[in-house]
């Protein structure tokens, strides 16, 4: 059996199934993922720009940023992978997905449970108060302030900020009680996010992996390596899981 025909049958014989993606699902949207070059890291060094230290030493510099890439990310639409992922949950083949991106493509596309474990940046947050707010309030050029007097951060876990606790635990039930993980364009370096497919093999799920390169997961937990272009591979998955009329086969 090939491998992509071992993933056809892990998905139509199992009833909860999670993905678990990354930055890949949304390269193929036009948004540089984390590592190649010419992303926006190399122009935004992380230390520099992504971590709770340096907004709070410079709310300003950090808001002049994010208004910057949020208006990137803004014109960005979601890819066939993305709707893949929407067709599968649509039909019934799809629990949740939980995904470390804060583009909002998921949701773009259709999908409904998606678990945010990094944000979003399509929303706002007080530091102070936790007061939620929307893009509205970053419109200008200043640094927005809550009613409280704290500032505004863009709703997105900076390095050296803790994962919003309802993500937290939504993942790990998910993760511990999938019986098939399609984890899809991640590389696995990002913790706590890249514990997740481990917990659900420790659980006995069986794992899928699509990503142009193998990671870390590929040669410890990964039953099924589906190497490859994510908009590419998870098309013909739903495809052959749903049949062509979108329905389950
Ligand atoms: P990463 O950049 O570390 O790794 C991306 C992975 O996706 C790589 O393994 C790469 O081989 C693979 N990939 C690239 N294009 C692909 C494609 N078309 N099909 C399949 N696989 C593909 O990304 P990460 O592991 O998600 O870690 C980056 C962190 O930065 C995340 O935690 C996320 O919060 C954040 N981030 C988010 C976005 C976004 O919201 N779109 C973009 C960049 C970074």
């Amino acid at each position: 059996m090939s491998n992509f025909d071992a993933a056809v049958e892990a998905i139509q014989s199992a009833r909860t199934i999670v993905a678990s993606t990354g930055a890949g699902i949304s390269t193929e949207s036009g948004i540089p993922d984390f590592r190649s070059a010419g992303g926006i890291w190399d122009r935004y060094p992380v230390e520099e720009y992504a971590t709770i230290e340096a907004f709070i030493a410079d709310p300003a510099k950090i808001w002049k940023f994010w208004r910057a890439i949020s208006s990137e990310l803004g014109a960005y639409k979601p890819n066939p992978g993305h709707f893949a992922l929407a067709e599968l949950e649509e039909y019934g083949k799809l629990s949740a997905v939980i995904t470390q991106n804060v583009d909002n493509l998921h949701q773009s596309a259709g999908s409904r449970r998606v678990v945010e474990y990094h944000g979003n940046n399509r929303r706002l947050r007080c530091l102070t108060c936790g007061t939620p707010g929307d893009l509205v309030l970053a419109e200008g050029t200043g640094v927005p302030f809550c009613y409280c007097g704290g500032i505004f951060k863009p709703d997105v876990v900076l390095f050296g900020e803790l994962i919003p606790q309802q993500a937290l635990l939504r993942a790990e039930a998910y993760a511990r009680t999938a019986e098939v993980v399609i984890i899809v364009g991640t590389s696995a370096q990002v913790y706590p996010a890249a514990q997740l497919p481990f917990t659900a093999k420790e659980n006995g799920a069986f794992i899928i992996e699509c990503n142009l390169e193998a990671t870390d997961f590929t040669h410890s937990i990964t039953d099924v390596f589906l190497q490859g272009k994510a908009g590419t591979t998870l098309p013909m998955l739903a495809e052959a899981v749903l049949g062509p009329s979108g329905e389950p086969s």
